[in-house]
């Protein structure tokens, strides 16, 4: 049983978060901490000009909103956590940083089933430290 679980999320596809949530829950002891994760992309400084003022702190708030939804309409008790970065790199920081111990991830967005892996996914899975549990 797994102690501390790291669920990333990408807020643009967010149907099967309950779903694996239950499956987080069922593989963690009674106290796991579960944490939702979503990365914001990082936008470089000459694309950020192109964009509206605060687009970034609105992009934030959207993703922290649509995590808290998430939560707390969930049975499970879960934590929310919203990040600016590379989404891999950030995920992979975060499993350190939170010393977790399993990472739940989605396969890939609904819609590419060609791939049996997305792109984030699949560089989670080929560098992270912990277990990997890849829900399809
Ligand atoms: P695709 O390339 O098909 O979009 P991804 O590998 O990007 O597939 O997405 C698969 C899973 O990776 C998502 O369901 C989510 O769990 C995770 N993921 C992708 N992007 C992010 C992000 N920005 N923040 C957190 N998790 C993400």
């Amino acid at each position: 049983m797994f102690k501390t679980i790291l669920i990333p999320i990408d807020v643009g596809h967010t149907d099967k978060s309950n779903h694996i949530i239950s499956i987080a829950a069922t593989n963690g002891n009674k106290d796991a901490r579960i944490i939702l994760l979503n990365v914001v992309e990082d936008i470089p400084k000459w694309a950020a000009i192109e964009l509206p003022d605060g687009f970034q702190t609105k992009s934030l708030q959207d993703a922290k909103q649509q995590l808290d939804a998430i939560a707390n309409a969930s049975e499970i008790n879960v934590e929310v956590d919203v990040r600016i970065g590379h989404p891999y790199q950030t995920i992979l920081d975060t499993v350190k940083e939170v010393d977790a111990d399993l990472i739940v991830i989605a396969s890939h967005q609904p819609g590419l089933q060609d791939y049996l892996l997305g792109s984030t996914a699949a560089k989670v899975v080929r560098h992270a430290k912990c277990s990997v549990l890849v829900v399809r």
